[in-house]
């Protein structure tokens, strides 16, 4: 599935002199995490220390994958750049655009039909520009780039939160939005602040019921949503090597749960495994020749409080299955405990549905031990009281599956096998059992349980388990069994107990597959005509946004001053919304239609300057950009926080907001801002957010002048005629002007290509 061995190399032919110079520069012994990160400077060799959680650090990953939702937007933006092909291995996965219904053979032809022309859009793109690209049904991203890209010591980016499942095999795989991975496409570097470094030493061995997965849920117990912010988390020891490589996936997979950058663990027997499992042998010999650079320095984990911003230890000997919810992965509770938190909080006990599979749980390892209960349910005579739904990982996994009766096991419980994609896991789940918003409980193994995320009820109540466990739960349809202690009464009359799950960690006869669903790029692309409808409403090409004049900033006027949060969900809201995300004009409708106005504490109600109506700020905005009138956006705090989607730029500058002013950005969003050509400024005192007035004219009398580390001056002209004068501050440095010069960082790609 061309991997590329000759890059893989190249990474560890580099790996031993960077790793070496950047211990003598650190001065002590290195983590796994450093090594990968010192040994992907865009600088290549390392020439200074880095401060963790301080330090902006240009770095150069070795690949990207897009899934078919964000894909949209990036590639689109890429096609801008002038460039004949990726500068680094892409790939893209269809996997979010298919919906969860009758079963995998109809869902699928459906999701052909519906969403034929953003498949086709991405397959042509792809082609053209050298992308490797997995089609509908292929599989989940993650899963996808597990069995075939991962690799240990690699470092890659990905358009999706979960890219970090990729940690399973030792990598640092980190999730962006899709103007950095456009970056990273057009053959620049890629910007991360030096992460912290919290390790977790597994001690002990796993049995019985307790899975990898309850390490995860254990950890978010312990971090909560944003206790991994801002740092890599390291699992290691003894613990660590007894557990399966996919097991460590889904490890990784849910450290974007706890909030972290992403999770690894250091190359061992168990990767080696699966590496010769999905028939990478070269890649298997090429990480045993420099294993050693592969984990951490001996004396790391010897004594990781030394070398650990923060140590969490779990003895996996004691550690007891979980099921955490509901409405937050953090949430955690041991089984035989769920039932009391249940009653005591009016959780419905019945349970509807359990869930197996996604880009967590789809592992051969967890389908053998989730089918071993369900094989029980069979044998002892057990009607299972709950639906069961199974979303493979892969057409791999799911073509292996079939041929050694897994999936039969599960339908002869009545299972229904959904297309190889998410599914039920985004929201993409037509529910066919529920009449309206009615309360209930799930079970599933996959990663996230907010409101409304599986099958947009808010009074769905999903808990997170392992796989084995989610079918002990769903074959008793109760919420408070414990498949250790309790027993269920079978067609017989009969009190019977489950026995403990037994899983195989690799399929004994090889993985097969007919068809896994990839199409490589033609060598050379250039003759591809990418096609899009100009009629269309999902997709739309974009044309270069122009360079914002000096003199349009005389005479500016406020759009919506935000009151409180506004993250990028308020900016650019998802839901209904997700359709559009290639199509910039469309989307564009739902421009800041979630930020509370600060004069009247509504949303979606602002002030139109020019006939004095109250209309929603999409409105109102299109009416100044009708009327050639640029307009600023005033902001609270950490503006922009949220994701990194790029929508969040893209949407206002496409209507013709020129300037966000707020008391401070969240980074990303000050980025992405900067990125599309626009002016992202802070209020040099903070207090004059106050002096913004609804009616409020802007004057940015000195912006010819605009510099690196020099203040903007703002006149503000209120309605009655008085004025206030106030600075600006900002954070461009001088290629960074040049982007607002010239109307955006792809512009400049542009030429510079160009010349
Ligand atoms: Fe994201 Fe769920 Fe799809 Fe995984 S299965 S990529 S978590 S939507």
């Amino acid at each position: 599935m061309a991997f590329d061995i000759d890059m893989i190399k190249k990474v560890y032919a580099n790996m031993s002199e960077r790793v070496d110079k950047a211990r003598e520069i650190v001065g002590k012994p290195l983590t796994l995490s450093e090594k990968i990160l010192y040994s992907h400077l865009w600088e290549g060799n390392p020439s200074k220390a880095f401060r963790r959680g301080k330090d902006y650090v240009d770095f150069a990953p070795d690949r990207i994958a897009c899934q078919d939702a964000t894909a949209q937007m990036a590639l689109l933006q890429f096609m801008q750049a002038g460039k004949p092909k990726v500068a680094v291995p892409t790939t893209v996965h269809c996997d979010h655009l298919i919906q969860a219904k009758s079963g995998a053979v109809a869902d699928l032809k459906v999701a052909n039909t519906s969403s034929a022309e953003v498949f086709n859009f991405l397959e042509s793109v792809s082609n053209k520009y050298g992308i490797g690209f997995w089609k509908p049904g292929a599989g989940i991203i993650h899963q996808v780039v597990l069995e075939n890209y991962a690799f240990p010591g690699g470092m890659m980016i990905g358009t999706d939160s979960h890219t970090v499942n990729a940690g399973g095999l030792g990598m640092v795989a980190i999730g962006v939005g899709g103007a950095d991975a456009v970056d990273v496409m057009a053959g620049m570097a890629w910007e991360l602040k030096f992460p912290k470094l919290i390790g977790v030493k597994l001690t002990g061995n796993i049995s019985g019921w307790t899975s990898a997965k309850d390490v995860i849920l254990k950890v978010a117990g312990i971090l909560t949503v944003k206790g991994g912010t801002g740092a890599i988390i390291e699992y290691f020891g003894e613990g660590a090597k007894n557990l399966s490589c996919t097991g460590k996936g889904t490890i990784c997979n849910m450290g974007a749960e706890v909030g972290a950058t992403t999770s690894t663990f250091g190359y061992d027997a168990s990767m080696e495994r699966y590496l010769r499992a999905t028939d990478r042998n070269d890649v298997a010999d090429a990480a045993n020749a420099v294993k050693g650079y592969l984990t951490a320095d001996p004396e790391v984990y010897a004594n990781p409080e030394k070398y650990f911003d923060e140590i969490i230890e779990i003895d996996l000997n004691t550690l007891r299955p979980h099921l955490n919810g509901p409405f937050t992965p953090d949430l955690a509770t041991p089984v035989g405990e769920l039932g009391e938190k249940a009653r005591a909080n009016g959780w419905p006990m019945k349970v509807d549905w359990g869930l197996i599979g996604s880009c967590t749980n789809s592992s051969y390892e967890d389908l053998t031990r989730a089918a071993s209960i369900a094989q029980q349910a069979v044998d002892k005579k057990i009607k299972p009281k709950s639906d069961f739904g199974i979303n493979p990982g892969s057409e791999q996994i799911r073509f292996t599956a079939e041929r050694d009766g897994l999936l039969q096991i599960f339908e002869n419980l009545g299972a229904t096998v959904f297309t190889n994609a998410c599914g039920p896991c985004i929201g993409q789940w037509d529910r066919s059992d529920l009449k309206g918003d009615e309360k209930n409980t799930i079970v599933h193994s996959f990663n996230r349980n907010f409101s409304k995320r599986a099958d947009g009820n808010p009074n769905t109540h999903a808990f997170v388990g392992s796989p084995e466990m989610v079918a002990a739960i769903a074959i008793s349809g109760r919420l408070d069994f414990d498949p250790m202690n309790d027993t269920l009464i079978n067609e017989d009359g009969q009190e019977v107990k489950l026995d403990e799950p037994l899983g195989i960690e690799l399929p004994p006869k090889g993985f097969e597959v007919e068809d896994a669903g990839y199409l490589a790029p033609m060598e050379d692309g250039s003759g591809v005509v990418v096609k899009v409808d100009v009629k269309s409403e999902r997709l739309q090409l974009l044309d270069p946004f122009t360079p914002i004049k000096p003199e349009s900033l005389q005479g500016a006027k406020l759009l919506i001053k935000a009151f409180g949060k506004c993250t990028t969900d308020h900016i650019s809201m998802a839901g209904p919304w997700l359709r559009f995300r290639g199509h910039l004009d469309n989307i564009a409708n739902n421009t800041l239609i979630g930020a509370v106005n600060a004069f009247n504490k509504k949303t979606n109600f602002v002030k139109n300057q020019l006939t004095g109506e109250y209309v929603g700020v999409p409105d109102a905005q299109r009416a100044y950009k009708a009327a050639g009138i640029k307009t600023v956006v005033v902001g609270d705090h950490n503006y922009g926080e949220g994701s990194s989607r790029e929508h969040a730029a893209m949407q206002p500058r496409h209507l013709g907001v020129a300037v966000v002013i707020v008391k401070s950005f969240a980074r990303i969003h000050e980025t992405n801002l900067k990125k599309q050509g626009m002016l992202g400024l802070t209020f040099a005192n903070e207090n004059d957010y106050d002096l913004i007035q609804e009616d409020d004219t802007f004057n940015f009398v000195d912006i010819k002048d605009f510099a690196p580390e020099k203040q903007i001056t703002l006149e503000l002209v209120h309605k009655d005629g008085s004025k206030d004068t106030i600075k600006l501050n900002h954070t461009y440095n001088q290629s960074q002007i040049e982007w607002f010069n010239e109307g955006s960082a792809l512009n400049v790609i542009k030429r510079e290509n160009a010349a």
